[in-house]
């Protein structure tokens, strides 16, 4: 198990840096490191030089890992940033959910489509 508490596809609200308070789409979790990229979050922003005619250059934007303690996973229920629990449904399914409004989350371990 990962200690890592969000996934790819999670909305998370970030909570310290310099873009706390903004929220953001889970793009890459690294369990390894504890670490996630968020869309829109920590954007460093590259000046990129065409290498050859014809090359689009410009700025570009590239996300940097954060630590995933750095960020709560935003309930899609009651839209709150939320600490999540685990429990098994009544199917017998592993399910997160929001400990704020007690909704279930999303699944755990399913492959999501
Ligand atoms: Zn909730």
């Amino acid at each position: 198990m990962s200690k890592v508490h969000v996934k790819v596809d999670d909305t998370v609200y970030v909570l310290t840096g310099k873009d706390a308070g903004k929220t953001g789409k889970v793009l890459a979790v690294h369990p390894k490191t504890g670490r996630v990229i968020v869309e829109g979050v920590a954007v460093s922003t590259v000046h990129k030089r065409p290498r050859r005619a014809g090359e689009p250059g410009g700025i570009i934007h590239v996300e940097a890992a954060i630590d995933a303690s750095n960020v709560m996973v935003v309930c899609d229920k009651c839209k709150r940033p939320s600490k999540l629990g685990k429990r098994f449904d009544n199917n017998g399914q592993k399910v997160r959910y929001c400990k704020a409004c007690g909704e279930t989350v999303s699944t755990v371990g399913l492959a999501k489509k």
